[in-house]
């Protein structure tokens, strides 16, 4: 039996976790935290908001599912990753936020990180026990989100709901929305970087509207592995939680012949300008991910209270990053300080996002 502490258990993929730990005999679930929703009797110990790493003291967990949306899910992350707990990881922002310290708490500990985001599942599996070095790149694949195909000024005025409308993954609506603008694209740049030890000029993006390739790795003698299969969180969160295992799931297997469509092209990144910022911050380093993600989660919220339109999000990024100094955080004290700083420069009380 393997005791899995899931944290974010009333969100998407928390609610998908708990799916696949109850179809597996083999998985048992010690604890699970919600953000606010009441939880009780969920799982034997459980804890509503508060101090996560209060919860994963008391569960003592083999593996940690973190699951919890944005910088909230940072303390927990450091946790399993200083003691080497089994972190299985769909809280990017987190590892996107605290960077090189996440790395540095990862090989002191010296467990396993096991990504649950899909492209980063997919990249895990095709890279498994090979060295950097002998990747020419890694190409992580964006469905391209609602919008894909429309121009600046046909984004002025879409509404919330429009952006929430995901074509092919079903998902909470701060990563839906970071799929309509592309942020997410960025996120998983950092996030890529960060899990596979490879530089930004050899991590790429490309459109994928149907979302059947998650991820696809050239090697340097000329062979390309992608994974391929139906878009469905269960397939990552199992993988990461059965790891090295493979469990069998009950999910559809992959028909060819019923009709796949692989169609490819590169992203506009003048419409959708988040993941170069992105990819810029990522080169920059120090804390100017964490002031990415921060300004980020900050403007997608002032989305989807209204109080900003689409193109904001990506303005208010750009200037926070601007005028944040960037340097590097020694320690999670310093990191929090930082993303509390890069929250404080994003205006968005009411109307002073519209510029
Ligand atoms: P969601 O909004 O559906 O769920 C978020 C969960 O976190 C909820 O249980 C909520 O109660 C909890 N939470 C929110 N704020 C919290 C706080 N301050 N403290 C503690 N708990 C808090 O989000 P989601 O779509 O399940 O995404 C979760 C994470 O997984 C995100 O980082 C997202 O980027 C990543 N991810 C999600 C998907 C997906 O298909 N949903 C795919 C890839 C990666
Ligand atoms: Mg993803």
């Amino acid at each position: 039996m393997t005791r899995i502490a899931v944290l974010g258990a009333t969100g998407s993929i928390g609610r998908q976790a708990l799916e696949v730990i109850a179809a597996n005999p083999e998985l048992e679930l010690a604890a699970a935290s919600s953000g606010s929703t009441p939880i009780e009797g969920l799982a034997p110990l459980t804890q509503v908001g508060g101090d996560l790493t209060e919860l994963l003291e008391r569960a003592d967990p083999e593996i940690v599912l973190n699951a919890v949306v944005g910088f909230a899910g940072v303390r927990a992350t450091m946790w399993a990753l200083e003691r080497g707990v089994t972190l299985a990881l769909a809280n990017k922002e987190s590892l996107v936020a605290a960077g090189e310290l996440a790395v540095a708490a990862w090989r002191r500990g010296g467990g396993a990180l096991l990504p649950v985001d899909s492209e980063h599942s997919a990249a895990f599996q095709c890279l498994e026990g090979r060295a950097p070095a002998t990747v020419d790149a890694l190409v992580l694949t964006a469905s391209g989100g609602p919008f894909r195909g429309r121009s600046r000024a046909e984004l002025e005025d879409v509404t919330v709901e429009e952006a929430l409308a995901h074509p092919t993954w079903s998902m909470g609506p701060k990563i839906t929305i970071d799929s309509a603008t592309l942020a997410n694209k960025g996120l998983e740049l950092i996030e890529a970087h960060f899990l596979f030890d490879l530089p930004y000029d050899r991590i790429e993006v490309v459109v994928h509207p149907t979302s059947i390739v998650h991820a696809l790795v050239r090697f340097r003698d000329g062979a390309a592995f992608a994974h391929v299969g139906y878009p469905d969180m269960r397939v990552p969160i199992s993988f990461a939680l059965t790891y090295p295992e493979r469990a069998a799931t009950p999910l559809p297997q992959l028909d060819l012949a019923s009709g796949v469509t692989l169609e490819f092209h590169a992203p506009d990144l003048e419409t959708f300008p988040l993941p170069a910022l992105a990819r810029d911050a990522g080169e920059r380093g120090g804390t100017y991910p964490c002031a990415f993600n921060a300004a980020n989660e900050v403007a997608v919220q002032a989305f989807l209270d209204g109080r900003i339109g689409f193109l904001d999000i990506a303005r208010l990024v750009e200037d926070v990053l601007v005028r944040v100094d960037g340097a590097p955080a020694r320690d999670l004290g310093e990191l929090v300080e930082s993303d509390r700083r890069a929250r404080e420069l994003v205006p968005v009380a009411v109307g002073e996002g519209r510029a």
